[in-house]
């Protein structure tokens, strides 16, 4: 019987860079939001600008450029939500972005 290796699930944190003015920021696309990401090599930080439209954000990675479209139109959980990075898209997983944005925009009214 072959052993399965269960990795922890990752952890982290996640802050928007100017809460204050968030809304608006997320309209114009200008709102910036950090991720930290407890892996087992380290933390990783990401930080990517993010912009509100189409019942959805779409996330620009700094210093890739890498874009991400997380989808929020299907209904209010983190479950609901999908992303087009790669831990959304082959590993059919919650991913750090989807977590990360349910669990700070929901309540804001965008
Ligand atoms: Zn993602």
């Amino acid at each position: 019987m072959a052993t399965q290796i269960k990795l922890p699930k990752p952890t982290g944190t996640c802050r928007w860079i100017r809460p204050d003015s968030l809304v608006d920021d997320l309209l114009e696309g200008t709102a910036l939001f950090r991720i930290a990401v407890k892996t087992l090599r380290g933390e990783v930080v990401k930080t990517y600008k993010v912009r509100y439209f189409d019942r959805g954000f779409e996330l620009i990675e700094r210093g890739t450029g890498n874009r991400y479209r997380v989808d929020a139109s299907f209904g209010p959980k983190a479950e609901h939500w999908t992303c087009s990075c790669p831990d959304g898209m082959y590993r059919n997983r919650t991913c750090k972005h989807v977590s990360a944005l349910n669990k700070t925009t929901l309540g804001l009214g965008v």
